[in-house]
């Protein structure tokens, strides 16, 4: 298999899903948000939907099972044939065993994986923003800290397992988005992963 796949990693508020509608474009390959895709379902009342409602209004991660079938259904949509970029996806090392299992039956492995670096204070900033601009209903103070500490306690440990495999590329996500961006691409660069 031929193209780019890139995870984003970083706590919430970081500005993942704002730099995968940029990298997205950049590689010409489709941006995956496991928030956004259970979001568009709890809006739709579909039955995904009315199970993830709950976990996600409480800040906690909706159940592993749940979100690796939802993934695996998506990762094997055409347009993921030639790379994507996942966004919030793996969040857990259940999550990760399970995509790597789907990554080697498919022939192909991660390329990078982009860790978005920001001060917890810095995010709680943003997220109240984002509360009064987009009412997102998970975005309240107590919600947001909750959503914090999983991120500490369950996605956090997962740099680890990547920088083991030597993937991780640290960003300082605090700045201007375009100049977040230019990070971004010049740290890819300098490992060999381009825009062709
Ligand atoms: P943020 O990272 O800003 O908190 P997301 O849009 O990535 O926001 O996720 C919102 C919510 O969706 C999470 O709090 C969680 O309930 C659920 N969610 C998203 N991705 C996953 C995942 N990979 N595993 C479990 N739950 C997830």
């Amino acid at each position: 298999m031929s193209g780019t796949r890139i995870l984003l990693i970083g706590p919430p508020g970081a500005g993942k899903g704002t730099q995968a509608i940029e990298l997205s474009a950049a590689f010409g390959i489709p941006a995956i948000s496991t928030g956004d895709i259970f979001r568009h379902n709890v809006k739709n009342e579909t039955p995904l939907g009315l199970k993830a409602k709950a976990f996600m209004d409480a800040g906690d991660n909706v159940p592993d099972s749940l979100t690796n079938d939802l993934i695996t259904d998506r990762l094997e949509d055409p347009d993921c044939s030639n790379g994507f970029l996942l966004d919030g996806y793996p969040r857990t090392p259940d999550q990760v065993r399970h995509l790597d299992e789907f990554l080697a039956s498919h022939n192909t492995a991660l390329d990078v994986v982009v860790q978005l670096v920001a001060d917890p204070d810095v995010v709680v900033e943003r997220l109240r923003l984002r509360a009064t601009e987009q009412g997102r209903s998970d975005d309240n103070e107590a919600v947001v800290r909750h959503r914090l500490e999983v991120y500490q306690e369950q996605t956090a440990p997962l740099i680890d397992i990547f920088s083991s495999r030597n993937l991780v590329a640290p960003i300082d996500g605090i700045g201007e988005i375009s100049d977040v961006t230019e990070r971004i691409m010049n740290a890819l660069a300098g490992r060999g992963i381009t825009a062709s």
